[in-house]
């Protein structure tokens, strides 16, 4: 039997892992003693391999090329060659017609890796001539991104996942990491078992609620009155570190304006605590030795996301929690590899390593390294996923070229999603399996599989770590990054890659930030964080050590704005607000983790709506009766789950089951910033089947 060092596909968490393999096939996964996880995994990392070995792979995963010769035509198996010609002179006609910025491509965020979105992101800007590339994260952290960047100068996690346990206080808002990250909670556990405080913000009473010294249990869609009335509290009691503000950060007096009608006792009612515990929570945060902020998609998805990040970042900067040990800001990151993507410059506006595409220097720098001229680099932001379906529907975007996402499933507000691929030209999906976006393209590419291919991902606290091939790929498929350099090749600009490790070095050295990161000091069980700016550096467990911030002016800026309510308010007709929410046996779309044996024997109905009690019995809802969802853009059947855990006002769905998708019911309205859309607030109520 041979053990293979991999890492679990299936959260940020980045936990090592063993698959151990006989006669070629996977036969059992277990803990490797990794940096984050230390030999522990979830029950996703045990059990979420199955489907590489499955009997009915043939069948299930995508495994050969396919294309549709005309739109409503029936998908015909073709050879590589003809795929990748058909491909190519699609998009050439599209770009001839309608010019580059008509063709949108996607990374992926889950198991390809680092090198195959640095190909995408280079397809999109060499090839093509864009910068129309973005990834998942749009719907996830793009906002955490988006704030830190801002105020801090690095839109990523500013501590590490194994330091999280030594914090003396761990503020948690909107992030419940039993479900979405379980080893991330175990360090939560292990610091509340080394004395650490734990105050929890959710209008869920999650698990880690259960274990808190504190909870707050907020009206959903207050986060930003909220956090203003903690910095108010912060500045009012004179807890923040005047001397840090002083030294270290900017805008003080402005934020000081901001904050002056938010005063604990002017909020208590908007956000539903009152205002002795809001004051007791920012006593509890600013006399801790050391804490940390962490959060998830409780403060992200939301109209108003950006702003909270930049908030929370705030109340880090008051107190001098930054820049240390054991302190910091940590938006823990959902998708194994969505720093990674990130970092790989799957983004409408910034190159790999966070390099911005207006700036002319580092155009040029990127236009030489890949030996094209300078005027083909696009000095413009390109478009972001969310806007795609309404740039479709305008005829904008006429192509769209989608690798291992899934915006049929994943998107807020399918009936809009579905109506913008409805007016594309040209679907091209890169996938392993059969989605629902896949079933709609125009040209099927089979890719090779997490287990079956090896690379570098990116962890949420910024820790690159190499996964190694298992087993080979059955049926007819290839790596994505050679499929890209195929089509690159076919359009006409040469594309050819021997290893993953040459496509590292071509980032390495592009990225001043990744320079000092070689696949040799990747190997085994390393776990190297950026900024790795030279050859002998081992990383940076945290950023901004001195108090240095990568701000244009160095500081840190302090940011507070007014709270602005959620779009879409629950009235009349439309009573309950509904929240998105994640099931802990099931990953993003499903489309893995639904065709594992194990898990999905586990939760093989992971859709729910989850109702309060009070609310069920006025109704005469039953626990586990099927009952109609239904909002101003859809309506939807769903299993009725009786909690009560939450709150009285919202009622909860996970998006990951296919019968039922709750994005049917979700809408888009957009933060300005990032683009990311509300998907935690909408209006919507519950019926009994009966009573239609
Ligand atoms: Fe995999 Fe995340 Fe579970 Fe770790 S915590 S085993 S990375 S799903």
């Amino acid at each position: 039997m041979n053990k293979i060092n991999s890492v679990c596909p299936y959260c940020g968490a980045g936990c090592k892992i063993n698959l151990c393999v006989e006669n070629g096939k996977i036969i059992k996964a277990e803990g490797a003693n990794g940096v984050t996880n230390q030999g522990e995994l979830c029950l996703k990392g045990l059990y979420g391999w199955d489907f590489l070995n499955d009997n009915k792979l043939l069948t299930a995963r995508l495994h050969e090329p396919m294309i549709r010769r005309q739109k409503g035509a029936d998908f015909e198996i073709v050879s590589w060659d003809e795929a990748i010609r058909f491909t190519a002179q699609k998009l050439q006609e599209i770009k001839a017609q309608y010019g580059a910025k008509a063709i949108m491509c996607t990374g992926s965020s889950r198991g390809t890796g680092n090198e195959t979105n640095f190909v995408m992101q280079k397809f999109a800007r060499a090839v093509l001539g864009n910068n129309n590339v973005d990834c998942c994260a749009r719907v996830c952290h793009g906002p955490s991104v988006a704030g830190l960047q801002e105020t801090l100068g690095n839109g990523a996690m500013s501590n590490s996942i194994a330091d999280i346990e030594d914090s003396d206080c761990l503020f948690v808002f909107g992030y419940n990491c039993a479900d979405s990250h379980p080893i991330v909670a175990r360090r939560v556990i292990k610091a509340k078992q080394k004395g650490a405080k734990i105050v929890v913000c959710d209008p869920r009473k999650i698990e880690t609620a259960k274990i808190a010294d504190q909870y707050l249990p907020l009206k959903n869609g207050t986060n930003m009155a909220l956090v203003n009335a903690f910095a108010y509290t912060l500045i009012d009691e004179e807890l923040y570190d005047k001397n840090y503000v002083n030294q270290y950060t900017e805008g003080f007096e402005e934020y000081k304006k901001q904050l002056e009608n938010y005063s604990p006792e002017n909020v208590q009612e908007i956000v539903g605590i009152p205002a002795i515990e809001i004051r007791k929570a920012m006593r509890t945060y600013a006399n801790a030795k050391t804490a940390t902020i962490m959060w998830g998609m409780g403060v992200t998805q939301f109209g108003q996301a950006v702003d909270v990040v930049k908030g929370l970042s705030g109340l880090a900067l008051l107190t001098g929690n930054l820049g240390k040990p054991h302190v910091g800001v940590a938006p823990v990151r959902g998708q194994n590899n969505v720093q990674g993507a990130c970092d790989m410059g799957v983004l409408p506006n910034m190159f790999p390593g966070y390099q911005s595409v207006t700036d002319e220097g580092i155009r040029s720098k990127f236009a030489s390294e890949w030996n094209i001229p300078f005027e083909q680099l696009d000095p413009e932001v390109g478009y972001r996923i969310t806007e795609v379906p309404h740039l479709a529907i305008e005829g904008k975007v006429k192509a769209y070229y989608i690798m291992g996402e899934d915006p049929l499933q994943t998107e807020a507000d399918l009936s809009l999603v579905r109506k913008g691929f409805e007016a594309l030209d040209f679907v091209v999906v890169q996938d392993i399996f059969m989605t629902k976006t896949a079933e709609q393209a125009d040209v099927i590419l089979p890719s090779t599989s997490w287990g079956e291919h090896g690379g570098i991902f990116t962890c949420a606290d910024r820790g690159f770590q190499r996964f190694e091939k298992a087993i080979d790929a059955k049926g007819n498929v290839k790596r994505d990054w050679e499929i890209i350099s195929l089509l690159a090749t076919e359009m006409g600009y040469p594309m050819s890659y021997a290893s993953n490790e040459e496509i590292w070095d071509e980032v390495r050295r592009l990225c001043p930030l990744f320079f000092g990161a070689t696949y040799k000091k990747l190997e085994g069980l390393a776990h190297i964080q950026w900024p790795c700016t030279d050859i002998d550096s081992e990383g940076t467990p945290y950023l901004y050590s001195g108090n240095q911030f990568n701000t244009p002016s160095g500081k840190g800026k302090l940011f507070a704005t007014q709270w602005r309510p959620p779009a879409e308010l629950p009235d009349n007709d439309y009573p309950m607000i509904l929240s998105t929410v994640r099931e802990v046996g099931h990953y993003s779309c499903r489309s893995m983790t639904g065709n594992c044996k194990a898990l999905a024997s586990l939760a093989d109905e992971p859709g729910y709506v989850q109702m309060h009690p009070t609310i069920a019995k006025k109704a005469g809802i039953r626990d586990q009766e099927i009952v109609w969802v239904e909002s101003r853009r859809g309506k939807v059947m769903s299993r009725c789950n009786i909690n009560e855990t939450i709150n009285e006002q919202a009622i909860y769905m996970t998006y990951q089951w296919w019968i039922g998708a709750c994005n049917e019911l979700t809408q888009d309205n957009l933060d300005p910033i990032s683009k990311t859309p509300e998907t935690k607030y909408c209006a919507a109520k519950v019926t009994k089947i009966d009573d239609q």
